[in-house]
């Protein structure tokens, strides 16, 4: 297969499309922006394979699009570009609603109309497969606000049956983009397939993300910020999990069907932070030890308290279950960054300097 990944040059579009390169015969057509978050080193054990193109296109750039289909020829996308950060999407929601939105809505039109070219049996394998969130699906309840006598009560899953309902800019891009792929499939046919996925960590992430941040803020010396009491609970995914997950959806799943893609790792964003110090104390011992740069900052905006997936479907539909479990892949993450410091320094080389984004009533409000 030749496969369009959008996006290929951000953490999750990379670890596809290494996963692609290194374990499948599958070429695959990269096509990224290269905005702050996209960075070709990312890319570098797999850009010298004759099955991997770069293409630098924004998503947007409808000319740009109908040019690559027709000189590539692919038999699959998989749909991953977006801005993906909550907090620069409450500070700058533009951005999102251009490329989430209007660069999902242009590139469905670039592939159907790519797809309406093909002969029948082209046509019938064809798949345009989009990678979303499960934070469409906006928050589930909290174990805190159980009542003492349902603690024996399991709480809610998302499930592929869950109603959206969004409580960031990001996430509200995120769901009105899923939904233009399931119209773009309910009114012209087109071979659609959508996931939605809990929160990935792992090699390659930029550092604006809770983990990396935190890895590097601590080996700085610097505060290792928590949101409010750091209660919030999020599903984690190792993000080489998440690749071949996406890879078995790409080539195995059903076309109209959505999968529900998690990792069965709920965990507190403060037990996070905690497991990252103890794993620093562990492989880079100092006095004081990390978890004393712990600082609790105001809580972000519509903060979504607990994510959870029922990723189900997957295990019996397709037979995927992740293989890291959370401690396994953070430690994995942890020593990750520490050989690839040089990675971290060339990737925040722009402005950002990994401070605070995404309160509004300051400065930054609508920049
Ligand atoms: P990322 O921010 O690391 O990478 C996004 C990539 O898209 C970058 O390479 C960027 O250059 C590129 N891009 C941005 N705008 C573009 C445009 N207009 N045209 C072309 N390329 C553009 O994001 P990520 O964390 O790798 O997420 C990838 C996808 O997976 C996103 O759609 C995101 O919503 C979804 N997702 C992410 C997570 C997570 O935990 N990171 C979880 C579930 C789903």
């Amino acid at each position: 297969m030749k496969i369009l990944v959008t996006g290929g040059a951000g953490f999750i579009g990379s670890a596809v499309t290494r996963h692609i390169i290194k374990n499948t015969s599958d070429s695959v057509i990269n096509l990224d922006k290269l905005t702050y978050a996209g960075n070709l080193q990312s890319l570098e054990h797999i850009e010298k394979s004759d099955r991997y193109t770069f293409e630098q296109v924004d998503i947007c750039d409808r000319a740009e699009l109908d040019r690559v289909f027709k000189q590539h020829t692919p038999d699959a996308v998989m749909h991953l570009a977006a801005e993906s950060h909550v907090d620069r999407s409450i500070t700058g929601p533009a951005e999102f609603i251009q490329t989430n939105i209007v660069g999902t809505y242009t590139l469905l039109e670039a592939a159907r109309e790519y797809w309406n070219t093909l002969d029948d049996s082209a046509k019938l394998a064809f798949r345009f497969h989009h990678i979303s969130t499960d934070e469409v699906y906006g928050d589930l309840p909290h174990p805190d606000e159980q009542d003492d006598n349902a603690f024996d009560k399991e709480l809610p899953l998302f499930t592929e049956q869950t109603s959206y309902a969004p409580s960031s800019p990001y996430s509200a891009s995120k769901a009105s983009s899923d939904h233009l792929v399931r119209a773009w499939l309910r009114t012209y046919g087109f071979p659609t397939i959508v996931t939605n996925c809990s929160n990935n960590y792992g090699p390659y992430h930029f550092p604006e993300k809770l983990i990396p941040l935190v890895i590097l803020n601590a080996l700085e010396g610097k505060d290792l910020p928590v949101y409010g009491k750091g209660d919030q609970i999020r599903d984690w995914l190792y993000v080489e999990d998440h690749a071949r997950a996406l890879y078995k959806v790409v080539t195995e799943g059903k076309v109209g069907e959505t999968y529900n893609i998690g990792g069965h790792n709920e965990k507190q964003n403060i037990e996070v932070v905690q497991t990252i110090c103890s794993i620093l104390d562990e492989l880079v011992p100092k006095k004081p030890k990390y978890a004393e740069q712990i600082m609790f900052v105001n809580d972000r905006p519509g903060h979504d308290r607990r994510y959870a997936i029922d990723s189900s479907k997957m295990s019996k539909e397709l037979n995927w279950t992740p293989i890291e479990t959370f401690e396994t892949g953070l430690r994995k993450t942890v020593q990750w960054y520490l050989d690839n410091q040089q990675w971290c320094q060339n990737v925040q080389s722009g402005s950002y300097q990994r401070e605070r984004l995404g309160q509004i009533n300051t400065k930054t409000q609508g920049e």
